[in-house]
């Protein structure tokens, strides 16, 4: 499982989730049943903004820890631990404990933010292929055997009408 879960990792491509999602929004049954999910539901993209938010909520922690350690604030535990320094050492410990891992999962956003921008280079620099997508929207002319595009009531070449 944990080598499944690597492979998804390397392989997983948020912005090739959202052109799929941009090509099949008007297509029902693209997701449905095929246990393919539309990036609005799995949110993907840009994690810069969670890895500033991680690393903001561990500073606020591990600041709010240092506070009640230096301050005249008193800790308690219930009673179940009398001395105050003992209850103010265990709740700094415990806030350095969230603080590390919210840092460590600020950590993992940085790591999917910098994948997301590597993709991001790698599809800017692809040369955009129209021809696929100019051929979809395109039919054959009956008469001359030219491709033009779907919408023209007449063939532009030979003038043939297909509305007659
Ligand atoms: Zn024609």
């Amino acid at each position: 499982m944990p080598d499944n879960k690597k492979v998804f990792d390397d392989e997983y491509d948020s912005l090739k989730d959202v052109v799929e999602f941009q090509k099949n929004m008007y297509n029902p049954g693209h997701y449905i049943g095929t246990g393919r999910v539309p990036p609005t539901v799995s949110a993907p993209g840009n994690a810069t903004p969670l890895a500033i938010a991680y690393f903001i909520m561990a500073a606020l922690v591990l600041a709010f820890g240092l506070f009640l350690f230096f301050s005249d604030a008193q800790v308690t535990s219930g009673g179940l631990i009398k001395s105050p320094m003992a209850n103010k050492v265990i709740a700094l410990m415990t806030m350095v404990g969230i603080s590390l891992f919210l840092s460590i999962m600020g950590f993992s956003y940085v790591k999917k933010a910098k994948r997301y921008y590597r993709q991001k280079a790698a599809m800017d620099r692809e040369p955009v292929d129209q021809t696929r997508e100019d051929k979809l929207w395109q039919r054959t002319c009956p008469k001359c055997g030219q491709f033009h595009d779907i919408d023209y009531p007449k063939c532009p070449y030979c003038q043939f009408d297909y509305w007659k």
